[in-house]
C-alpha cells in the first residue's frame, strides 16, 4: 500500500490534498474487487462478464428473500441484494427488519451460494453488516458521511459505494479514497442517478459519470438502474444503456410481488421481468 500513497509535491509545494491517490490510476489501470466466501465473484475483470446483483429493496421475510434469491440465481444473478436497514425519506415509512433480516439474508446465501450485499446506515448497523454480509453498501444519502466511510475502511469487507445525488464524480472518487486510506482497497463505485430538473424519472442516470469515474479511477464502476428509474418501465432501457456505456455490473431491485412491496414498489421488477431482462441482455451480448 505504501508505494501507492502519493506524497506532497515537494518541488512546487502545491497542496496535493485533493489528489486521488489510492483510487486513482497512478500505479494500476484497473483494479479487481472480489466478493463472497469463495471470492469468486469478480468486479472489474477485463475478461469476465459484468456482475449482476439482484434482490428486493428491503428484506421483508425469510420466505420472501429465499424465494427471490433462488429465482434471481436461476435467471443469472451472481449476488443478492436486500436492505435490512433502510434509509427512508420519511421516519414513518418502513425502516427495515434490522438484524433479523441479516439472518434471513445469510440463510438465503447458504441456500443459493449468492454473496450478500446490504446497506449499513451508521456505525452500529455497520458492525452487524460486517458480521453477516459479504459486501457493505453505503447509500447515496451517506456517500459523504466521512465517519461511516472511515469505519468501513477499517474493515476488510468490500464496499459498494453509491454516488451521492448531488455529488461530482471527483467528490465520489474522493469518498472512495476515504475508505481506502484506512486500508480497505475493496471498493466498488455505483452510479445510481442524480437530482436534475427532469421529473420524468426518479433520478437522472448519469451514463457519462460511469465513463468519467473509470477515466480517473482504477475502481470498478457499476450502475443501479432501479433507483434512477423509479418505475419498472424505465429499468430495462437504463440497465442496457449502463452496460453498453461500460458499467462493470448492475444492481437491480427484484420482488416476488412488487405491488405489495414495503418500499420502492413502483421500481421493482417481478421475477419474470428480471428473467426476461437477463435474456434480452444476453441476446444483446451485454452480459
Ligand atoms: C438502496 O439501494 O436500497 C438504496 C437506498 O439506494 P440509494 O442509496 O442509491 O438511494
Ligand atoms: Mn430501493
Amino acid at each position: 500500500m505504501e508505494e501507492r500513497c502519493g506524497k506532497m509535491d515537494e518541488k512546487s509545494g502545491k497542496d496535493t490534498g485533493k489528489k486521488i491517490r489510492l483510487a486513482g490510476k497512478d500505479s494500476i489501470e484497473r483494479m479487481e474487487v472480489r466478493i463472497g466466501p469463495k471470492k469468486d465473484v469478480v468486479f472489474g475483470s477485463d475478461s469476465g462478464s459484468p456482475v449482476m446483483i439482484a434482490g428486493p429493496c428491503a428484506v421483508e421475510s425469510e420466505e420472501q428473500v429465499l424465494r427471490i434469491a433462488e429465482a434471481v440465481r436461476i435467471a443469472g444473478a451472481v449476488a443478492l441484494r436486500g436492505g435490512a436497514f433502510k434509509p427512508r425519506t420519511s421516519p414513518y415509512e418502513f425502516q427495515g427488519h434490522g438484524e433479523e433480516a441479516l439472518r434471513w439474508l445469510a440463510k438465503a446465501r447458504d441456500a443459493t451460494g449468492l454473496p450478500i450485499v446490504t446497506e449499513a446506515v451508521d456505525e452500529e448497523s455497520l458492525r452487524l453488516v460486517v458480521e453477516y454480509a459479504d459486501v457493505i453498501q453505503i447509500g447515496a444519502r451517506n456517500s459523504q458521511n466521512f465517519a461511516l466511510l472511515k469505519a468501513a475502511g477499517k474493515t476488510q469487507k468490500p464496499v459498494l459505494l453509491k454516488r451521492g445525488m448531488a455529488q461530482s464524480v471527483n467528490e465520489w472518487v474522493l469518498a472512495a479514497e476515504h475508505i481506502m486510506v484506512q486500508g480497505n482497497m475493496n471498493v466498488i463505485l455505483c452510479e445510481r442517478g442524480i437530482k436534475t430538473f427532469g421529473d420524468h424519472a426518479r433520478a437522472t442516470l448519469d451514463i457519462a459519470a460511469i465513463a468519467a469515474a473509470k477515466s480517473i479511477s482504477c475502481l470498478p464502476v457499476i450502475a443501479d438502474p432501479s433507483h434512477a428509474a423509479g418505475d419498472v418501465k424505465f429499468v430495462p432501457p437504463l440497465a442496457k444503456a449502463a452496460l453498453a456505456g461500460g458499467a462493470d455490473g448492475l444492481i437491480i431491485e427484484v420482488h416476488n410481488n412488487p405491488e405489495k412491496a414495503l418500499c420502492d414498489a413502483k421500481q421493482q421488477l417481478d421475477l419474470n421481468q428480471f428473467s426476461e431482462l437477463m435474456d434480452e441482455m444476453r441476446r444483446l451480448k451485454l452480459v
